[in-house]
């Protein structure tokens, strides 16, 4: 395929591009097509190397689609009027027969605990399960737990509990056609937004899923400690003929979510309705020692969540003594150890700044006064420890772009930016966005993005006295940023979107 007048990033000029093979092979001034050649045209636009997001959870994202949206229901009594709701549609349109999967709301909204009588009532026979927006619990009726062979219980499955049963909603009916539908449309949108590759944090085994889905991106497949056994071999593995999919890290989660309380913390927090404590360390440890070191002998990489800052020191030091290459996910709250530690491991901070235009208030009034120790993107920077940005799909949207301007500019309303000195500049929120590539040079990779009228997108965004970006043009940044609209992604030398 020959690219004619792309203008890199930093060059003065266009130039044409040869890819080969999935590989760029070629930049000149005026490069002769071969025969048979495909041709792009660029026309000047703006090349940068493919977007990656680091984070995603493709198996919950595909079934997405079919889900209803309980985001924002602030109470049960809401959450359950939308699911009467949703149900007494699909009978009107003859679509009863599936089960209904919500995901999106928070329990710090509910002041009363959801219960599955409660579910019952309104749902009856069809299995219905709503997912937690922060993916950490869902809320089964009895119809649910016994198709999924669970045994009747009162509340909420939570953590490893529900963590485990998860990966088998495709067990329950309807759920399995729609994962399919949403793969295909998941891979579409992301290629849209100018994505190349992601890292599946799905759960159960999704090396075994993916050379299925027709792969168009590069993935690489997490797994979890209870599936290390079944890993296919060490991180970087090829997967699928292609090679497109390929062996990611293990995935451990030692600690919850702010909102569900079970983000660890050192320092004890309340949310102000009763609950007090440090959040939960779900795996301790010892643990996580056994589970880093079993992945090491195995050749893989490591991806631990940590959100709380008392989870992220569990996490670094079983890394530290284990000496496996490794990310911490999330990285929400961090102390000047933590990013020290981070630094001098050559741990990677895996983050997601759109969670903290959800967060922002949730962190001030759980962890007041601690707001300075969330997203510390600009610390992080500073100290060297590598930045890799993601969404977490479905917790936030798939989109780069989103992440970028979050990371840029740290509002999603009228208020001033949340913590401006942990702010980024569009250039490093974008060289953390790319999966480590410097630039687009002959012998990379053949994954790049064209962008039109993106002069000012990757400019520096001022920076007074104070050392902080002035606020107006930080905001019109990443307005800038969440605007963007790419005019074609190719991905390992294909073009797979083009507007
Ligand atoms: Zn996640």
């Amino acid at each position: 395929m020959l690219i004619r007048q792309v203008l890199p990033l930093d060059a003065a000029v266009p130039s044409d591009l040869r890819i080969d093979d999935g590989v760029i092979v070629e930049v000149g001034a005026s490069l002769p097509r071969r025969a048979g050649e495909e041709v792009l045209d660029a026309d000047g636009a703006l090349a940068i190397p493919g977007l990656w997001d680091q984070h995603v959870h493709t198996g919950q994202l595909a079934q997405a689609h079919a889900r209803l949206d309980t985001t924002g229901a602030g109470s049960v009594g809401v959450l359950l009027e939308r699911v009467r709701a949703e149900l007494a549609a699909r009978r009107e349109t003859g679509a009863a027969g599936a089960a209904l999967i919500g995901f999106g709301h928070r329990l710090v909204d509910f002041a009363i605990p959801p219960t599955v009588p409660a579910l019952d009532e309104v749902t009856g026979s069809v299995p219905t399960v709503l997912i937690g927006g922060d993916a950490h619990h869902a809320w089964l009726n009895s119809a649910a737990l016994h198709a999924l062979g669970l045994p009747p219980r009162d509340g909420i499955v939570a953590e490893e509990d529900w963590f485990a049963l998860a990966p088998r909603l495709p067990e329950l009916p309807g759920v399995a056609e729609s994962v399919a539908t949403g793969a295909a449309m998941l891979q579409r949108q992301a290629l849209q937004r100018g994505v190349v590759g992601l890292v599946d944090m799905e759960w159960g085994r999704p090396w075994e899923s993916w050379p299925h889905r027709s792969p168009r991106m590069r993935i690489r497949t997490a797994v979890y400690p209870e599936e290390l056994a079944a890993a296919p071999g060490p991180t970087d593995t090829a997967l699928d003929p292609s090679g497109l999919v390929t062996m990611g890290p293990l995935k451990v989660i030692v600690d919850g979510a702010l909102g569900s309380h079970s983000a660890y913390t050192r320092e004890a927090y309340t949310d102000g309705h009763g609950y007090a404590g440090h959040g939960v360390l779900s795996v301790g440890p010892e643990a996580l020692r056994d589970a880093l070191a079993e992945a090491r002998r195995r050749g893989l990489t490591a991806a631990v969540h940590a959100i709380g800052d008392a989870a992220a020191q569990v996490a670094l030091a079983a890394i530290a003594e284990v000496g496996i290459a490794a990310r911490i996910e999330h990285a929400q709250m961090l102390t000047d150890d933590d990013i020290d530690a981070m630094a001098s491991l050559g741990v990677v901070a895996s983050v997601q700044p759109a969670h903290l235009l959800d967060d922002r208030d949730a962190t001030e009034a759980i962890w007041p006064g601690h707001g300075t120790q969330a997203f510390r993107l600009r610390d992080l920077r500073e100290a060297g420890v590598e930045l890799a940005l993601g969404s977490d799909a479905p917790v936030a949207p798939l989109d780069p772009w989103l992440a970028m301007a979050a990371a840029v500019h740290r509002s999603a309303d009228e208020r001033p930016a949340w913590h401006p000195s942990q702010q980024l500049q569009p250039r490093e929120a974008l060289a953390a966005s790319i999966d480590g590539v410097g630039r687009l040079a002959v012998g990379g990779r053949a994954d790049l993005v064209l962008l039109e009228g993106a002069d000012e997108l990757f400019a520096d965004v001022p920076v007074g006295t104070d050392g902080l970006m002035d606020e107006a043009a930080a905001r019109e940044a990443a307005a800038r940023l969440r605007a963007v609209d790419p005019l074609a992604t190719v991905a390992a030398g294909r073009l797979e979107s083009q507007r």
